[in-house]
């Protein structure tokens, strides 16, 4: 992905809740991936954008919006791309994502999202 600041994202979003995101002026490579990386590269990259998502205000419009909109890149929502695989191919079939709650056990957030 090129290297948009989150205010040229969110500009692509309906509604004002990205007006309140913590992320506001944030490096966006700490919310996107590098080509080629890997392994706790990614690990470590994706726990420093968790980090910020944690507290925001705007947490919960924000994951609803990337699996709305099935962002397939970044950290939204304090999901990560592999977070938000299964809960958003539930959404598009019309099926709840009741447990999807990234922060629920303060570890990664995986195994806390619903399986298909
Ligand atoms: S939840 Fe994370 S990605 Fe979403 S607006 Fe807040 S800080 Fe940015």
């Amino acid at each position: 992905m090129s290297a948009a600041t989150r205010e040229e994202i969110a500009t692509l979003v309906p509604g004002d809740w990205q007006l309140r995101a913590a992320c506001r002026g944030a490096d966006p490579a700490v919310f996107y991936s590098p080509d080629g990386e890997r392994g706790s590269a990614r690990v470590r990259r994706e726990a420093r954008a968790r980090q910020i998502c944690r507290p925001c205000p705007v947490l919960a419009p924000c994951r609803d919006h990337a699996l709305a909109a099935g962002e397939t890149y970044g950290v939204w929502g304090g999901l990560t791309e592999a977070d938000r695989r299964k809960p958003a191919h539930r959404l598009r079939r019309g099926e709840p994502t009741t447990r999807l709650d990234p922060f629920a056990s303060g570890r990664s957030h995986s195994s806390n999202v619903d399986s298909p």
